[in-house]
């Protein structure tokens, strides 16, 4: 730290990416990638549109918001675009988190809210699971608070039903409730069909899971025009261009290719429920995932020691060191081919035992 640095985030501990190390080639199974590349259309649309990287993208960024309107069946008033959703849920937190509106989110769940709580200055209180690791949703009745829910929950994969969190949104007529949907296409209920019955209501979702695109950093967030308003006050105050001409012309490509990325989720969650039986024959226990991730724990082999010794045979996975699930590791699906490798490798690893 400088001698420069403000006082106000001495405490700060910013978010960790999960590693991409370059010191050999691994089977990646640590960040939750999509296992498929983008769809092709995207290299052509990207190399034409370079050719207009002089000019500044359109702030408003109409015509991908139009696309994605017309995917999702909504109207282009009822939308945000975002570097990543990411930076949705960073928006959410200024817009709708301060000092007397703390914000709320389980004890377990994505590792960023904490630190944008943080680094936003906003105080949080965190709701513990229950001891499978599910949500108790009666603990989120009329919160004094900001919301977040990861749905399905991240990392342990888990998803609520819609209307379990339509509970929530009713009991917290006077509180924001944001879901986060970054793994919905992967199985789970989306809440987008709720965004006009409830104006408290903001549901994020992510290009970087079911659509291939996490390089190209595109988020967004779908509610109340009065609330996506707001967070466009946000953007426009902080970047408002903050979705690049390239990536624009991706989002629009990837949209109009949309089949192919919802085959691609359908063939992803195929593969994750074969590893699941193969973890299982090796005793795993393996939490129900809706997401293209499992999450899961070895009554015989501690979570730390599995994910080295994969590391060391060139495999990357997940683990976290947080107490609660320190037993655990995340595994992101990977192709067929890839996750044929990964169970034979973790069998010969059991079989050390
Ligand atoms: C991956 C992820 C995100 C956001 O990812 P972006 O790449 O910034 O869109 C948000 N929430 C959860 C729970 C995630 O796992």
């Amino acid at each position: 730290m400088s001698r420069f640095f403000s006082d106000k985030f001495a405490e700060l501990e910013a978010y960790v990416p999960g590693e991409q190390p370059k010191d050999q080639q691994y089977i990646k199974l640590n960040t939750n990638e999509n296992a498929f590349p983008p769809h092709p259309a995207i290299a052509g649309a990207v190399q034409e549109e370079s050719a207009n990287l002089h000019l500044y993208p359109d702030p408003e960024c109409r015509d991908l918001r139009e696309e994605l309107a017309k995917t999702l069946g909504l109207k282009a008033d009822e939308l945000i675009l975002t570097n990543g959703s990411d930076e949705i849920l960073n928006f959410a937190f200024m817009a709708f988190c301060d000092r007397h509106i703390p914000a709320v989110f389980p004890d377990i769940t994505y590792g960023f809210y904490p630190v944008f709580a943080k680094v936003d200055q906003v105080p949080y209180r965190e709701i513990p699971l229950k001891d499978d690791l599910t949500i108790e949703v009666k603990d989120y009745f009329q919160t004094a608070g900001t919301i977040f829910i990861a749905n399905p929950n991240a990392p342990t994969g888990i998803a609520l039903p819609r209307n379990r969190i339509e509970e929530i949104l009713q009991t917290n007529p006077y509180n924001v409730v944001v879901v986060d949907e970054a793994y919905v296409d992967f199985g789970a209920e989306s809440c987008l069909p709720l965004i006009r019955e409830y104006d408290n209501l903001l549901v994020t979702q992510t290009f970087s899971k079911s659509r291939s695109l996490a390089g190209g950093r595109l988020g967004f967030g779908a509610g109340n025009p009065e609330l996506i308003r707001d967070l466009e006050t946000i953007r426009y105050s902080t970047n408002p261009y903050n979705i690049d001409r390239l990536t624009l012309a991706a989002g629009i490509a990837c949209l109009k290719n949309d089949e192919y990325n919802m085959k691609n989720c359908r063939i992803i969650m195929e593969t994750r429920e074969w590893t699941r039986k193969e973890l299982e024959k090796f005793g795993f226990d393996v939490k129900p995932s809706s997401t293209n991730f499992l999450f899961a724990r070895h009554p015989g082999l501690g979570g730390e020691e599995l994910y080295r010794t994969l590391k060391e045979k060139g495999i990357l996975i997940r683990h976290f060191s947080l107490e609660r699930i320190k037993d655990y590791n995340r595994i992101s699906i990977g192709t067929r081919e890839q996750m044929e490798k990964f169970i034979a490798v973790v069998g010969e690893i059991i079989q050390q035992q």
